[in-house]
């Protein structure tokens, strides 16, 4: 991966994963999807249940986010846990879930394309 992945913040990254599957060139198993936000289950899970919440534009981590991209990090914390409910996580205090971002290296990401995991439905859920 080259420093122009980790820096740029364009609309669309040809190179990108996640931005193919925001576009729907790369198929998924779609959870929701509006203008700006695409969720889809993790290839991979951890747990029960398990999402990936990205925004369609592509930003590449935490790392890049900026103070106008505020608004749309809400939308996306705000509008998880209705779709974990929607997915069978069970409702809070007694079930719940864990929203992780991962970012950089020693962060543990790896796919450069902000994303949200939110994973639930039975504990333990931790990874590997
Ligand atoms: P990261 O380590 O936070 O970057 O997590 C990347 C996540 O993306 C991992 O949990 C992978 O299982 C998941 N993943 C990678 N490729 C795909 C895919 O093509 N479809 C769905 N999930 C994917």
């Amino acid at each position: 991966m080259t420093e122009h992945h980790h820096e740029h913040r364009n609309a669309y990254e040809p190179d990108c994963i996640f931005c193919k599957i925001a576009e729907g060139s790369i198929p998924s198993r779609k959870v929701y999807g509006d203008d700006e936000i695409y969720a889809f289950h993790d290839i991979s899970p951890w747990a029960p249940v398990h999402f990936l919440m990205i925004p369609k534009r592509h930003v590449p981590s935490m790392a890049q986010v900026r103070p106008e991209d505020a608004g749309l990090l809400g939308r996306m914390l705000a509008l998880a846990p209705k779709l974990a409910l929607e997915q069978g996580c069970n409702p809070y205090p007694e079930g719940g879930f864990r929203i992780v971002i991962n970012t950089g290296a020693e962060g543990g990401q790896e796919v450069h394309h902000l994303h949200l995991h939110v994973i639930g439905g039975a504990r333990p859920w931790l990874k590997g």
